[in-house]
């Protein structure tokens, strides 16, 4: 097999320009181009009038090695990899003896449910504890707050089967290295669940809130059906360790029902939400730190806009479907603003886990046809920025950037004045420094609502003032690459405060905890993932870990043996 890379098309090029092209660039007889497919299909806008598809082609030709040799050090033209996933091992038959504790993986979000799929896969038969509800349970009380107000701290945009990825635009991309070509299995998972078969070969894949539902069901099926178990409502609220040399050894865990379950293998997928679960495990010693993450707004434009700054007359063509958009700014004050998360053609949702706080987050179905485009616009903040002891320095309390968030959460509640309505503002009365009283052009998503009012006022400021001025500083320099982007109408929400977990719960190159044997923290709640792709993948990696144990392999000595350690901006 041959893999062309960098092969540019038109947009609108008929079908049958590719079989040409791809024939062209081999230098072959068409009757000798085999067959091809596509391996990834990206765009290239930035002459709007003129936008080139980018494809990466995998060929089979009759004669390979005539091929190669007639295109000597082409960077473009090169035997394709090969992507096919290999487990590290299958359990023996012996391996199910009752004595033997199953393994136990907590949270049932992307890396919960890979890590899960990956141990069922490899005969592990592992025990899913889920604290969350299965997820059609779960979408009605999800929509019990954004149509009713009401929240069910355990069943929720963050909780529940599917984790917060369920109620989301379904971004499939990551900016992880990945050099055993994890994401692809990851994607052909997502396939055989009911994904659409292009997000194996767009640039940008995505799926949307409906489907991503049915997926996840399918998935819980397969896990099943290969001897996995999986318990909803089953919220862990305590870990029973020994102690192990200089450390501790994982034992097993304690439902919120009281039952013990023994384990000797944890994988912890909690989530960045988890909070009574991190205060649990940092009370029990596990070792965590602080770590950076990023609070701001949402921002919603009609989604015209976006189209029309970013295609030109291009807008609408149903190749590129609705725009996004990818900006940063490193603002006067040192701080940088960048978007997060864009959902074109999407809403946005409040998406707390606890009562009386307000956290904005977006969502789209799989069409992206809602009226505004919708990102956050988030500002970097670190460990001393957020620190509670008003120290000057030296290691900040793992804790304390949930406190943080807490504080911005609450007071987001009380600017909405109740019943979970978001604070909000018009972009021009934002950078003019005075308060929306009335809406203009753009109807915010947001529901159950949102309450016109000054996000900066003095005293009673939604973020804390750098951040403010940061975001303030980052819209005009914006629209001077969104035309539009600073349009006076558009609209800001807040808070988005959980773009990514604000503690790292650290382990070792096994995927251990660094101080607990046995416990595999993962995903996004360890603060080794920063969306569904790079959880998922994380998952895959600590079932490998956890198998390489149960069945006496030796470690994994791959430089990336300590995972994605990236705070990733989706
Ligand atoms: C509205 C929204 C939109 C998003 N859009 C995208 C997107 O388009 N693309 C993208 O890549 N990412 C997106 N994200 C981020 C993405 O969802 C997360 O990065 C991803 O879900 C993290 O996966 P995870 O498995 O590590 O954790 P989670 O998905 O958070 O799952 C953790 C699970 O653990 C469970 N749990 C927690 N504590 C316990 C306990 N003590 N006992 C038992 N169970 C417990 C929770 O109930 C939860 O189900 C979005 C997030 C939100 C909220």
């Amino acid at each position: 097999m041959l893999r062309i890379t960098e092969l540019r098309l038109p947009l609108d090029h008929p079908e049958d320009a590719l079989r040409h092209a791809v024939v062209r660039r081999l230098g072959v007889a068409d009757a000798d181009l085999l067959a091809f497919t596509v391996f990834r299909r990206a765009y290239d806008a930035r002459k709007k009038s003129a936008i080139l598809l980018i494809y990466t082609i995998d060929c089979e030709v009759r004669d390979e090695a005539a091929v190669l040799a007639a295109h000597p050090g082409d960077p473009h033209l090169k035997p394709a990899p090969d992507t096919r996933y290999r487990f590290v091992g299958h359990a023996p038959a012996d391996c199910h003896a009752p004595e033997r504790p199953r393994p136990l993986v907590v949270g049932f979000g992307p890396c919960g449910i890979f890590a899960a799929l990956l141990l069922a896969q490899m005969g592990l038969r592992p025990i899913v504890l889920e604290r969350g509800k299965e997820v059609r349970q779960r979408t009605k009380d999800t929509w019990g707050l954004w149509r009713q107000g009401v929240l069910n701290p355990d069943s929720n945009v963050q909780f529940g089967e599917g984790g917060a990825g369920t109620f989301s635009d379904g971004k499939l991309w990551s900016q992880i290295s990945d050099p055993r070509h994890l994401t692809r299995k990851v994607l052909t998972e997502f396939v055989k669940a009911g994904a659409p078969e292009e997000i194996l070969f767009v640039s940008k894949p995505h799926i949307g809130t409906f489907r991503l539902v049915s997926m996840v069901e399918k998935m819980r099926a397969d896990i099943v059906a290969l001897g996995g178990e999986i318990r909803f409502g089953q919220q862990v609220t305590d870990v029973l360790l020994e102690p192990e040399g200089e450390g501790l050894r994982m034992r097993g865990v304690t439902l919120a029902s009281g039952e013990e379950l023994r384990a000797d293998h944890v994988v912890l997928a909690l989530g960045h939400s988890a909070r009574d679960t991190f205060a649990m495990l940092h009370g029990r010693g596990v070792y965590m730190e602080a770590k950076p993450f990023s609070v701001g707004f949402r921002i919603e434009h009609p989604q015209g806009v976006i189209d029309r700054a970013r295609f030109g007359p291009n807008a609408g063509n149903p190749i590129l479907g609705a725009a996004d958009y990818k900006l940063v700014h490193h603002a006067k004050n040192g701080r940088s603003v960048y978007s997060f998360c864009m959902c074109p053609g999407g809403t946005v949702v409040a998406a707390t886990s606890e009562p009386e706080r307000v956290v904005t987050n977006g969502m789209s179905q799989y069409s992206r046809n809602e009226r505004n485009a919708n990102a956050g616009i988030v500002v970097g903040i670190s460990p001393q920025d957020y620190r509670q002891d008003g120290a000057a320095g030296g290691p900040v309390h793992p804790l304390d950037g949930m406190q943080f968030q807490r504080i911005w959460e609450s007071r987001a509640y009380e600017l909405g004045e109740g019943g979970y309505v978001a604070p909000g503002q018009l972009v021009g009365d934002f950078v003019k420094k005075q308060r929306s009283r009335v809406l203009g052009a753009v109807q915010p998503s947001y529901k159950p609502g949102v309450r016109m009012t000054d996000l900066a006022q003095p005293g009673r400021e939604s973020l804390p003032v750098y951040a403010l001025d940061a975001i303030r500083e980052a819209i005009p320099a914006f629209e001077r690459q969104i035309a539009g982007f600073a349009m006076a109408d558009a609209v800001l929400t807040g808070v988005e405060t959980r773009t990514s977990s604000p503690l790292r719960i650290t382990r070792n190159r096994q995927y251990e905890s660094l101080n607990v044997r046995g416990l595999y923290p993962a995903g996004e709640g360890a603060g080794y993932a920063g969306g569904i792709m790079s959880a998922g993948v994380d998952g895959i990696e600590v079932a490998e870990a956890v198998a390489r144990s149960i069945l006496g392999l030796p470690a994994d000595s791959s430089p990336h043996a300590v995972g994605p350690s990236v705070l990733q901006a989706i």
